[in-house]
């Protein structure tokens, strides 16, 4: 099945709404692309988390093999519509064929490494402390701890990973993983690719004989719809991708419900590099080039794209500057996901622009001609006119950059010092800047979720080591990783049972 309804994915049927629809657009030619989706409403909320509700019990004793066996069929079933779903996230996102390829690639590993990784009942962290009943002054009762399933999640599908960061994405393959039902709300500027999707997670609901109410997505183009989810009291956590705007109302909305339930957003950082003198006097041509590609990657659409790079005033930046600007004239347009995003990206150079002391390295060249067209741009400023404008910390989500010159080695850890969260952050330094090094890690060790050292931070490593998140803005709780094994973490909770006898513990505790 892969035609689309446009409808809801509800207890594994397309579920069509009446009144307003709305249609994924085209980012190339600006067209509208059939069919028209259904606005989800209250009662499509409603109807979903009773479903999940009522599906959480059977679902959270579910044997872990059988809900690997669910991850590994969730897999096989996107496999089985691969060229459909590239075809229509193509449409829809723009990003190129290949690129989905390898995002279907990654999507599907995800499902498999939790389906792997709770084989193991290694993420339920058994602990056993037996009884010491002769123990002096008190005895000490049999505890045994591990952990269960929160309960029902929503899902934010992000916009600018289509595959793995959206309907089947790593979120909800955690959230399933973990015993969790999941109800997404789909990311309005790709419903299709969101649909089929949600077609191969129903069928492979299905082909398991496990409770449909288990998974549902709900489509939309309004925040009514996020927000009733939010507010719903059937669910338990939530996980968002996207804004910090957003991320942060719906944060709040969630901390203030009745029952306040955990809302782990990722809202993006600007992931900043410094580059120390030395570095610079060797390795110019190639960092230069790393560095304007790291940035233009995915038209810069990458919650880890490096949006502030620092370098200590000097001969060898004037020489690093000229290979930049001519790497940032050299590269190309590129269509960006959606016009909102190009009207974000447009508006944000200007208020970059418009700051004193702020000004283009790279040539601003005039408007491309494609509808979501944008080109990379390189502006820079001095460290002093960084401090005294803090909106110059703010993420320009796109393909562009901000060159930050400090006096000193000295004025760049004091810039270092007043940047906000992030997700990442980057140092690269010859062999002989070690103490420089040591000193720039010791403070951004308390700004970011991952220090990376002589590398770029685009491209994120699914595995065991991996932290995606940070102090916020970056995250909502930096203790907690979205990607990876340990992201699975955000969707259990630890329980204690004292003097149990064997037979009602759970079969990981006897
Ligand atoms: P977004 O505006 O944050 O929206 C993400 C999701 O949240 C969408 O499903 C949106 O749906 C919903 N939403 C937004 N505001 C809401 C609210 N107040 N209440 C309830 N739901 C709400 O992200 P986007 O559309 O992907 O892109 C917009 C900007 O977000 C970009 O220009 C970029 O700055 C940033 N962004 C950052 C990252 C990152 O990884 N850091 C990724 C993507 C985007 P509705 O519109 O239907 O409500």
């Amino acid at each position: 099945m892969t035609a689309l309804s446009g409808g809801h994915i509800i207890a594994g049927e397309s579920v069509a709404t009446v009144g307003q629809g709305f249609f994924a657009v085209n980012p190339v030619s600006g067209a509208k692309l059939q069919p028209a989706f259904c606005e989800g409403s209250a009662a499509e909320v409603e109807r979903a988390a009773a479903l999940a509700e009522q599906d959480f019990p059977t679902f959270m004793q579910v044997d872990k093999s059988q809900r690997a066996a669910l991850l590994d069929t969730i897999a096989a079933e996107l496999l089985a519509v691969k060229d459909a779903l590239i075809a229509r996230a193509e449409l829809e996102t723009a990003l190129p064929p290949a690129r989905l390829a390898g995002e279907l690639t990654r999507t599907v590993n995800q499902l498999k490494m939790f389906a792997r990784f709770i084989e193991t009942g290694e993420h339920l962290q058994p602990q056993i402390v037996t009884a010491m009943p002769e123990r002096q002054p008190q005895p000490r009762p049999d505890l045994r701890m591990t952990q269960v399933p929160l309960g029902p999640v929503a899902v934010f599908g992000a916009s600018n990973f289509p595959l793995a960061f959206s309907v089947a994405g790593g979120d909800t393959a955690a959230a399933l993983a973990a015993g969790c039902p999941v109800i997404v709300k789909g990311h309005p500027a790709h419903p299709g690719t969101s649909e089929l999707a949600a077609q191969a997670i129903a069928s492979a609901v299905r082909k398991c004989a496990l409770p449909e109410g288990i998974f549902a997505l709900l489509q939309g183009s309004s925040h009514q719809l996020g927000a009733a989810l939010v507010s719903h009291p059937a669910i338990s956590a939530v996980t968002f991708t996207g804004s910090q705007a957003a991320g942060r109302e719906l944060f709040d909305l969630a901390a203030a419900r009745a029952e306040p339930i955990p809302l782990f957003a990722e809202m993006g950082s600007v992931n900043p590099i410094f580059m120390l003198p030395q570095v610079l006097q060797v390795d110019a041509e190639r960092l230069a080039q790393q560095f304007a590609e790291s940035v233009c990657l995915g038209v810069g659409q990458f919650c880890t794209k490096p949006g502030l790079l620092f370098a200590v005033q000097g001969a060898e930046l004037d020489d690093f500057v000229a290979r930049l600007r001519e790497n940032f004239t050299r590269l190309p347009a590129g269509t960006m996901l959606h016009a909102g995003i190009k009207q974000n990206f447009t508006a944000g150079l200007e208020r970059f622009l418009s700051c004193p002391d702020v000004s283009p390295v790279s040539d601003l060249r005039p408007a491309p001609a494609g509808n979501c067209e944008v080109f990379p741009t390189l502006l820079q400023t001095t460290a002093a006119a960084f401090l005294a404008q803090p909106l110059l910390a703010d993420e320009l989500f796109g393909p562009a950059a901000l060159l930050v010159v400090c006096d000193s080695s000295a004025q760049m850890q004091q810039v270092a010092q007043a940047l906000k969260g992030q997700l990442s952050a980057t140092v690269h330094a010859a062999a002989t800047e070690e103490a420089d090094c040591r000193s720039l890690f010791a403070i951004l060790q308390r700004k970011a979720g991952r220090l990376l050292l002589n590398s770029f931070p685009t491209g994120v490593e699914v595995c065991q080591a991996m932290f995606h998140g940070g102090p916020y803005p970056a995250a909502t709780d930096s203790r907690f990783t979205s990607v990876g094994h340990e992201s699975i973490r955000r969707f259990l909770r630890p329980v204690c049972f004292q003097g149990l006898p064997t037979a009602l513990l759970p079969e990981e505790l006897r």
